[in-house]
């Protein structure tokens, strides 16, 4: 049988009694044609899709322009992870309004 372990707490998760759940996250750079100053030259999605066309090796931790990445979590962490998942310190408001 295939072994997960949580990529957060490094728990082993035990699919028999609880779920594996899975987080994919994909960040890249907005091709906001709208903003003119910052450099025009630059195809944004011509690099992205050159880089996906390509076999070689890529670091996409390496890259401003696109970086994916996927965990597998175990249920506290997922739950942790969803109600916070831009790391957010707990003392800062988010944004809720109070009328
Ligand atoms: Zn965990």
């Amino acid at each position: 049988m295939i072994h997960f372990t949580c990529d957060c707490c490094k728990r082993l998760i035990d699919l028999e009694h609880e779920i594996r759940y899975i987080v994919r996250m994909e960040v890249f750079a907005a091709a906001d044609t709208s903003v003119e100053a910052v450099d025009d030259d630059r195809d944004y999605l011509e690099e992205i899709e050159d880089m996906l066309s390509r076999d070689e090796h890529i670091d996409p931790l390496d890259n401003e322009v696109y970086q994916q990445a996927r965990f597998d979590l175990c249920t506290e962490c997922r739950d942790r992870f969803v109600s916070n998942p831009l790391c957010r310190p707990a003392t800062v408001e988010l944004g809720f309004s109070n009328n």
